[in-house]
């Protein structure tokens, strides 16, 4: 029996393809990098916005090719997508067996021994399932917290992932372990919002913690002391990233100086339209703490430009507050209207040219902005996990503990390393290993390429 899985989105997606995996491969299935070789595909996938969607779809009709000329092909489609009207509709369009929302993944074996299924069920037993670690992997995700409670205006994911669910601390240190025993050197602890993990139902700053949960701080601690070098952690909401989350980060040397706090939008007008609980003077106060606490660590965002009515003034506000903050990289995404979300119902859409337009200033403006950032990192030491070969000649490729990517001249083994920092460009740091032989001047012949790694969509 042999399987091919797709994943579309973002970590959360991967984590639940390797569950989905491990479950495969304890009924005897191996899998195939040719979806042509297989006997079941599954599609795992994200509705975020339209570009994924676009893809599943693309890829479910090739799918409904190959069924229909070999007959013996089972499809599975998984995910935010498969939990909505929309991709139900994709369902019954392309003929797709299987058929399990975000909240269901653990019914795939019962799913696959029936060969037609369908589940949107948020079931309660996703709360204590525990994937085995990946094999040979130097990095992996530990999901801690599942959902979403709050209500961004433009976002699908609570209608695809439900309400927050928090994993026990005793399950996601156990695994945390297994993890360190199988050999994995950076854990990246994965939820909507991660700093929501233990609180009880609402949102805003007043929840209590739930009854035997530690706050996401004291998760953050006790992590950290199990013993594994790098602990990460994605996504943050802005509105729950308090003092204590700060003073855990400072205090715990595993911890790496990498935060993730996406703002959306710099104009306070849109972020109210956005619904998203917070002013920018809340989320610059954040920020200036964060900069108290950990003067080095990286700072990203997520930003969405064109939402409904947002003015060029409105923009230019996003784009004082991106040069205040001055952040190390970003997400940048053009809206993308979601089917049954309140923005979709209630505002128009901007025309398309307007919000690419806004895009590509905001991109230019992140790539000056990165490059000065980057650049405050050349002659410095930095610890690099290096994870493989990279897409240039004579350079490995691995990231620092604040989350920059990282060329290292040479073929060093996978793992971490010292280095010197080189050379930056917007996207990447040129490191040598520390002590290994000067060759600048090979960096210095070469022009070097300025690679976009921020997404934009
Ligand atoms: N929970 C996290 C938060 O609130 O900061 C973010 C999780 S969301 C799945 C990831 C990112 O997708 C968001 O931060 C937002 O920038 C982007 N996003 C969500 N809905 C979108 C939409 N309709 N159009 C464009 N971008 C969107
Ligand atoms: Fe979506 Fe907002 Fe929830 Fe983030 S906090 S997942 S953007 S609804």
């Amino acid at each position: 029996m042999r399987a091919h899985v797709v994943t579309f989105g973002c970590q959360m997606n991967e984590y639940d393809t390797h569950a989905i995996q491990s479950e495969l491969a304890g009924i005897g299935y191996s899998f195939v990098e040719d979806y042509h070789d297989a006997d079941l595909v599954l599609v795992n996938t994200c509705a975020v916005r339209g570009k994924p969607v676009e893809k599943a779809n693309t890829f479910l009709g090739e799918l409904r090719k190959v069924k229909q000329q070999r007959g013996n092909l089972t499809i599975g489609l998984m995910g935010c997508l498969a939990q909505l009207p929309e991709g139900q509709r994709m369902g019954r369009k392309f003929n797709v067996d299987i058929m399990l929302g975000p909240g269901a993944i653990t019914e795939i074996v019962p799913a696959i021994e029936k060969g037609r299924f369908q589940s949107f069920e948020f079931k309660s037993e996703l709360q204590f399932y525990s994937p085995p670690p990946p094999q040979g992997a130097v990095t992996a995700n530990l999901t801690i917290m599942r959902g979403c409670n709050h209500r961004c205006t433009y976002c699908i994911v609570p209608a695809t992932r439900g309400d927050e669910v928090s994993r026990p601390a005793a399950d996601i240190l156990a695994e945390a372990r297994s993890l360190q025993d199988a050999g994995v050197v950076e854990v990246t602890l994965l939820g909507q919002n991660v700093n929501s993990y233990g609180l009880d139902a609402g949102t805003g700053t007043r929840r209590k913690s739930l009854a035997g949960y530690p706050s996401f701080g004291e998760l953050l601690r006790m992590v950290g002391r199990v013993g594994i070098p790098r602990l990460r952690f994605v996504t943050s909401h802005p509105i729950n990233f308090d003092d204590e989350i700060i003073e855990a980060i400072a205090d715990t040397p595993a911890v790496c100086r990498y935060i993730h706090l996406p703002v959306q939008s710099g104009s306070n007008r849109v972020l109210k339209r956005m619904a998203r609980e917070y002013t920018r003077e809340y989320y610059l106060d954040r920020v200036r703490r964060i900069r108290e606490l950990l003067p080095d660590a990286t700072l990203t965002t997520d930003i969405i430009v064109g939402f409904p009515g947002e003015t060029e003034e409105d923009f230019q506000e996003t784009l004082t507050l991106y040069n205040e903050v001055e952040y190390d990289a970003a997400y940048m995404f053009n809206y993308s209207e979601r089917e049954g979300t309140p923005a979709a119902i209630h505002f128009d859409d901007i025309a398309k040219a307007a919000k690419t337009e806004r895009l590509t200033r905001l991109i230019e403006l992140s790539k000056q902005v990165s490059l000065k950032q980057n650049q405050k990192w050349v002659g410095r030491e930095v610890e690099v996990l290096i994870k493989g070969a990279s897409d240039e000649e004579g350079f490995a490729q691995g990231h620092t503990r604040g989350n920059h990517v990282v060329m290292m001249e040479g073929s060093p083994a996978p793992g971490i390393h010292q280095a010197l920092v080189i050379h930056a460009t917007p996207n990447r740091l040129y490191c040598r290993l520390s002590g290994a032989a000067a060759t600048t001047q090979m960096l210095k012949s070469r022009s070097l390429p300025v690679l976009q790694t921020n997404l934009v969509q």
